[in-house]
């Protein structure tokens, strides 16, 4: 299930035993519904596809401290190296080294294609005159949206304008 928050944002992916109970509750609405309905013993809803909260959520500013990984981290670069646009023989690559104090946080991890990785090997961008095409920063919600789902429901595509930015074309 996609879920939007009350302004129609996508915040989250949830599963379909989740949505039910927000449903229930009065918490969410349909938005897009499902192709075949949901049958239980004793009631058949309408299966949702996309719910909306009906009261606006915060969504926590600590998307940095959400996981990091490959994945996600080709997913926000567009499934590009970085350094050269390639789309092949990704990796995950240290802007500033490990070694020279740089951290593992989404503002200093980039996809790579491995011929760049190790041509850049253990040298600060500036050394390598290597510098990532778009400063890397926190990925937007979209992104765990991708990688929670990787393929996108059609349903969900009015929802996720930038879909095919992050989609995984390998
Ligand atoms: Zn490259």
């Amino acid at each position: 299930m996609l879920v939007l928050n009350a302004t129609y944002e996508p915040i989250n992916v949830c599963t379909v035993r989740r949505a039910v109970v927000l449903l229930l509750k009065s918490k969410a609405e349909v938005i897009e519904q499902g192709e075949r309905p949901l049958r239980s013993e004793c009631e058949v809803m309408t299966r949702p596809a996309v719910i909306r909260l009906t009261h606006y959520v915060r969504v926590p500013r600590d998307t940095h401290r959400r996981k990091i990984t490959r994945r996600a981290v080709f997913a926000r670069d567009g499934w590009e190296c970085q350094y050269c646009g390639s789309r092949q023989q990704l990796t995950v690559d240290h802007v500033i080294p490990r070694s020279k104090g740089g951290s593992s946080d989404w503002t200093n991890i980039v996809a790579s294609c491995a011929p760049c990785n190790r041509r850049k090997s253990d040298h600060l961008p500036a050394q390598a005159n290597m510098h990532p095409r778009r400063p890397p920063r926190e990925p937007s919600p979209h992104v765990f949206i991708h990688v929670a789902s990787p393929r996108i429901p059609a349903a969900w595509r009015p929802w996720l304008p930038d879909a095919d930015a992050y989609a995984d074309a390998a």
